[in-house]
């Protein structure tokens, strides 16, 4: 298996939307294009064939003044998974997901896998400026970028796409990692593929790193950035009910026991909580209503939740991503992953050092849960 190179746009073929790229393209095809600067920015979409933002980016901003004037920096488009785009699937059930077989895959080797081993062999020759992989997730997420490495010229091109980045190690084998080994690389997420605002987003941010001329090797100063790490998952015991809305609103007569979670919760995602933040009214006299573990299992409820009578609130900073309302993905997966933030002069002075583990907060393969976790 071999991808396709080719080193023009094929005629149509931006006019072609991601489902129909099949009639266009035979599978997994690079587009090089040149441009006044000759080290090349990578554009990967399409990594998951239902997260259409990119491709949607990509065919803006080259429909636009491109098709006249030079691009300003020359360009490789990586085009993933057309297969699954057509049938506007993650991946098909034949195939794995293409962003977990890039080298540093801890997967089944598959053909797959070797195609993108030889991809990522093509594209480190080309020496190229940077590379960005656009991808989709959940509704209510603020778009954010995400970085492998805390590495100063990486927190750079993801801090032009958001203030929040988050910093993750797993799952192993993404692109963003394996092109990261060497050039500045980032991953974004773009909210729901069906929101025009992600195609918006990362065709103006597109625009921009194509204009960059280089990428600062200094860190980015705190006001730009907020770094976070993913390290507990929240989920409420199964013995606890739960509900949204006000305890007090309820005639007391009626009142059940359980946990109360503001009506909204969902809103709160990739917004920080500050220490003493009311998460949930408490009726009931259980010790440990709902429980966080991080990575390895362990425990860290009392760490990041003060829990009494009547409340829980928060103990100290936490930011909350994938909160949902939904009651059968909060008892079969979790109400919510727990982030905390990673403090960058600490990073560059070393007297911290990074988390060996910590996961990208996305929820994924559970078809049976509602198309907007997925
Ligand atoms: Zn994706």
């Amino acid at each position: 298996m071999k991808p396709t190179i080719l080193d023009h746009l094929p005629p149509g073929l931006l006019d072609t939307p991601a489902n129909e790229l099949f009639r266009c393209l035979s599978g997994p095809t690079l587009i090089h294009l040149p441009g006044r600067k000759t080290d090349p920015l990578v554009v990967s979409v399409l990594q998951h064939g239902n997260e259409t933002s990119g491709w949607d980016a990509i065919r803006r901003l080259l429909k636009g003044r491109y098709q006249r004037d030079p691009l300003p920096r020359s360009l490789i488009i990586l085009i993933g998974n057309v297969e699954a785009a057509a049938k506007n699937k993650r991946y098909l059930p034949h195939q794995p997901d293409f962003n977990r077989c890039w080298p540093g895959s801890i997967l089944p080797n598959t053909p797959w896998h070797e195609l993108w081993a030889d991809v990522t062999k093509h594209i480190r020759q080309c020496q190229p400026f940077a590379s960005i992989d656009i991808h989709n997730n959940t509704g209510r997420n603020p778009h954010y970028a995400a970085v492998n490495h805390v590495d100063p010229q990486m927190l750079h091109l993801a801090s032009e796409f958001s203030k929040t980045v988050v910093y993750f190690t797993e799952p192993k084998g993404v692109l963003s990692d394996a092109f990261g080994q060497f050039c500045p690389s980032v991953t974004l997420e773009c909210g729901l593929s069906a929101d025009a605002s992600g195609s918006d987003h990362a065709m103006a941010y597109l625009e921009r790193a194509l204009h960059l001329d280089e990428l600062s090797e200094e860190f980015p100063p705190p006001e730009r950035l907020e770094l976070y790490q993913m390290f507990a998952t929240l989920t409420i015991h199964p013995e606890t009910d739960f509900y949204f809305g006000d305890l007090q609103s309820e005639p007391e007569t009626q009142t059940k026991d359980g946990l109360y979670f503001p009506s909204n919760l969902d809103t709160h995602n990739f917004t920080e909580w500050s220490r003493g933040f009311r998460l949930a009214q408490y009726r009931g006299d259980s010790q440990q209503p709902l429980m966080a573990r991080g990575h390895s299992g362990e425990d860290v409820t009392k760490l990041c939740f003060e829990i009494n009578a009547c409340a829980i609130e928060t103990r100290r900073p936490l930011m909350p991503a994938m909160l949902t309302l939904d009651p059968f993905a909060i008892r079969n997966d979790c109400l919510c992953y727990l982030m905390e933030r990673l403090n960058i002069n600490e990073l560059i002075t070393g007297s911290v050092h990074e988390a060996e583990k910590t996961p990208l907060p996305e929820i994924i393969d559970q078809p049976e849960l509602p198309k907007e976790r997925v």
